[in-house]
């Protein structure tokens, strides 16, 4: 059901053009420690389970600060990359869910996006043990009418109840951008 984003090209320009504009966002506010403007150091990262959208994609937004003695380097914000994980975000958000839903198509999926079970359960417990402690989450609980049980299934559900399926997916990854904590 949602395997068709993880390998398109489309999508991934768009979440790729987001994180251009996520990125001018961090070089505008300058270096977090000294306040010194920052200078261009992007870098090439090496996702796993992308098959050829590696390349065109995979650009990390980079900044260093651009005075002596300080050269403090900042990440840029991106729903592309979590930190350091070593899989694109919405492969392991989507994946996730496709999980939960015990979509019979999950070992082609697998197979396809080169995800390995050892990643995959890890994954599942991040959902299930650590998602729901989150400040984040707490905080957005109250914000809704409905129990969510499943992660992240059942609240990309409930998201999709607003928007469309890709704004939904979009959304949640913006969401989880914002959540400064490890995946
Ligand atoms: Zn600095």
């Amino acid at each position: 059901m949602y395997h068709k984003y993880l390998s398109s090209k489309n999508f991934f320009e768009f979440l790729y053009k987001t994180d251009q504009d996520l990125a001018k966002k961090t070089k505008e506010k300058g270096c977090r420690i000294c306040g010194s403007k920052v200078h261009v150091a992007n870098y090439m990262r090496k996702p796993r389970g992308v098959g050829d959208l590696a390349d065109d994609f995979s650009l990390c937004f980079s900044f260093c600060c651009s005075r002596d003695g300080c050269r403090k380097r900042a990440l840029a914000q991106s729903i592309r990359f979590f930190g350091r994980a070593v899989y694109w975000g919405v492969h392991m958000v989507l994946i996730s869910a496709m999980l939960n839903g015990r979509s019979p198509e999950l070992k082609k999926i697998m197979s396809e996006f080169n995800v390995d079970i050892k990643t995959l359960k890890r994954w599942r417990q991040w959902w299930k043990d650590f998602f729901p402690t989150t400040k984040f989450w707490k905080k957005l609980k109250g914000e809704l009418y409905e129990e969510v049980e499943l992660f992240p299934q059942g609240f990309l559900m409930i998201l999709q109840k607003y928007n469309s399926e890709n704004d939904a997916i979009i959304k949640l990854l913006h969401l989880l951008n914002g959540l400064k904590e490890p995946i």
